[in-house]
């Protein structure tokens, strides 16, 4: 009687990362574990310096080489897109959005911390899926980055094609194809240097068709800041994307 009182009154704090009832410092959204499981997941050394793609070290990167950062300047993510990382990335899609946006976006403004841009453009959802969504969570990502570094959030672009929902798509160059011109400019971007922000890089398509519509509209530069980099392909299980691509 008396713990179904104390149940009661103290609901257990779940962790937002693992679902388990954990030791939660108040306001927090993970449990000890997961934040060092989440730590785990930091981008090391066997990435390429240019697009943050795993790789072995001393071989050229094959992403860079297929044009995988084409129109973009740079590439900025604080994780590998596995784990804990892909757990937040589902809670930021479905509902706790704050809190699970929270950690990835502070993440990400450490990476990009001191470097300069004019302003963040959120790759944008269709008007549709916005609708159905009720929020683009890569806008959700660049406004909580925005109150720390202070840079402008600037909806400049529009995402004009409702496009078929990627992991539909198996080849990376259909992919790219089912974005392709999907995307129109909303805002003067002209002379800026623009910070891209999205969720989650897979093969960069969506990204770089975002990118040559910025650039074709006069911007300066055009950077790219994720949350994680996902490997555009590879036999690796664990790297193989599921169900989350159904949300995007
Ligand atoms: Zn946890
Ligand atoms: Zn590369």
């Amino acid at each position: 009687m008396l713990n179904r009182i104390v149940d009661l009154l103290l609901p257990p704090v779940i962790c937002l990362g693992c679902g388990e009832p954990r030791k939660i410092i108040m306001g927090a959204a993970l449990c000890e574990n997961c934040v060092q499981e989440l730590e785990d997941m930091k981008l090391s050394e066997n990435v390429c310096p240019n697009c943050l793609s795993p790789k072995t070290q001393n071989s050229s990167c094959d992403y860079c080489i297929e044009g995988g950062m084409l129109n973009l300047s740079a590439a900025y993510a604080p994780y590998h897109y596995h784990g804990i990382v892909q757990r937040l990335v589902v809670q930021l899609k479905f509902n706790s959005i704050e809190d699970a946006a929270k950690p990835l976006a502070d993440a990400m403004y450490e990476c990009v911390k001191g470097i300069s841009f004019d302003a963040m453009v959120p790759v944008p959802l269709h008007a549709r899926r916005l609708q159905d969504r009720g929020y683009n969570q890569a806008e959700v990502l660049a406004k909580l980055i925005s109150q720390k570094n202070g840079i402008p959030v600037i909806t400049a672009l529009k995402r004009t094609k409702n496009t078929r929902r990627q992991s539909s798509i198996s080849v990376v160059e259909k992919r790219s194809e089912n974005v392709e011109n999907a995307f129109s400019i909303n805002a003067d971007v002209k002379g800026k240097k623009i910070l891209l922000v999205d969720d989650v890089r897979t093969t960069g398509s969506t990204a770089r068709a975002c990118a040559k519509v910025l650039i074709e509209n006069g911007a300066y530069e055009v950077a790219l800041l994720t949350g994680a980099v996902a490997p555009p392909r590879g036999d690796d299980k664990k790297w193989k994307l599921n169900f989350l691509d159904l949300f995007r």
